[in-house]
């Protein structure tokens, strides 16, 4: 008996109308063409003592127990490697169970075995140790089944583990953080020229403190180069344990109406973690008084907001006079975040959600488990967002503490998690 090939199908494919994950192993029964399982003596016994959860797979026969009654009254070994690929999978903690396995036309003894997957390697893995597995039991030797396990089952937790480690951890960002971006006001809209975040009316502005995603209308005269504003980053060095500072902000408004600016953000070096920039100010005649005046009703407008520090004071004639105040400040309470910064997911794209995102729209909020990783445990929020901790760390949100690819990849994982 002999493997020819193994290929993993990816998409539209004429073996299943729903499934687009599968492998699709070409094997060559050789000899066992003509020895279904009924004539290999002590076959169902051995596979029933190293695989009993075998017991679980209904096959044609609809009921459980049914795989087992298949090879007790004779079924050709390509049937049962696919069954057992299904279960070493299983058995790692992946979600699979489909797959078909059918004669290749014209050439005896040969057929086409094909199963689902979740991870393309570990798919391919499962075919060849299914197939050695089988072959074990044939010959009357031991399949090393917990070991096989392990190994399906050691990179799927070792990936975990590697991504929120090298991303939740402090090590991987690196410092100052330098922001920047750009606006194009209309032109003559003084209003909208000192918009460096956003005006109530229309949402115009530069986004510079709150970030995206930018309005679509906007987003030809809106740029963030990073993706992100200068209080999301903040708020995001603060989640993963840094003492955030904004070392400068420099904006730079032109003639042609249109607004650069730059911040630098390193860590706090007076012990305080400063973990947002509000700004106030005024165009055009009497500007200096109005936003002075304003300046005051910010802090007893924001009473969570402490240690208020002053900048940048722009202060401009040209094109028009503006004068605005930038003022970071921390919490009064610094167990406290700011919550109603949008954190997180918003890159240049617009923070569409995933489709992975998606289905997770019916699952119960609540703490989550994966099967075999010890170290951490999930919890999916009331508005549906993941979140990580460490034993007894406190929770992180993924979406913040991961890159946008890392992120994907752990929903993929996330869909294995287990309610406690
Ligand atoms: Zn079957």
């Amino acid at each position: 008996m002999k493997i020819k090939t193994i290929k993993v199908i990816d998409g539209k494919n004429k073996w299943s109308e729903s499934k687009d994950k599968l492998i699709h192993m070409v094997l060559d029964l050789g000899v066992y063409e003509n020895k279904p399982s009924n004539k290999i003596e002590g076959f169902y016994e051995r596979i029933k003592e190293h695989l009993p959860s075998l017991q679980s797979h209904r096959c044609s026969e609809g009921k459980i127990g049914g795989f087992f009654k298949r090879i007790k009254e004779g079924t050709w070994m390509g049937h049962i490697i696919e069954h057992v690929a299904l279960e070493l999978q299983t058995l790692a903690g992946m979600d699979t169970g489909w797959g078909r396995t059918r004669g290749v036309k014209g050439q005896k003894g040969v057929y086409n075995v094909v199963f689902n997957y979740e991870d393309k390697d570990k798919g391919k893995l499962a075919a060849r140790e299914a197939f050695n597995v089988v072959n074990d039991i044939i010959d009357n030797k031991n399949p090393q089944i917990d070991n096989i396990v392990k190994k399906l089952k050691t990179n799927l937790r070792e990936n975990i583990r590697r991504i929120l480690k090298e991303e939740l951890l402090t090590e991987s960002v690196s410092l100052p953080i330098k922001l920047s971006g750009s606006y194009q006001a209309p032109k003559g809209d003084g209003d909208a020229l000192h918009s460096f975040d956003r005006r109530k009316s229309d949402h115009f502005g530069g986004y510079m403190l709150t970030g995206g995603p930018i309005p679509s209308n906007f987003s030809s005269k809106v740029k963030l180069d990073q993706g992100k504003g200068i209080n999301q980053v903040l708020v995001e060095l603060a989640k993963k344990g840094i003492k955030p500072d904004v070392k400068s902000i420099s904006i730079r408004v032109n003639s042609d109406y249109t607004v650069e600016w730059e911040a630098v953000i390193d860590e706090s070096t007076d012990g305080k973690a400063y973990v947002g920039v509000a700004s106030r100010g005024s165009a055009g005649g009497g500007a200096d008084s109005r936003a002075q005046g304003q300046l005051s009703g910010l802090k007893s407008k924001n009473p969570k907001f402490c240690n208020w520090t002053p900048v940048l004071d722009l202060n401009i004639s040209k094109p028009i006079k503006i004068r605005q105040y930038f003022l970071k400040y921390t919490m009064c309470n610094p167990k406290e975040l700011p919550n109603d910064i949008k954190v997180g997911g918003s890159s240049s794209s617009g923070g569409a959600s995933s489709s992975k995102e998606k289905e997770f729209k019916s699952w119960e909020p609540g703490e989550y488990k994966i099967k075999g990783d010890e170290q951490w445990t999930y919890k999916l929020t009331k508005d549906k967002e993941w979140e990580a901790k460490l034993n007894n760390g406190s929770y992180t949100s993924l979406k913040s503490a991961l890159s946008d690819s890392n992120y994907e990849m752990a929903l993929g994982f996330l869909k294995l998690a287990k309610k406690l």
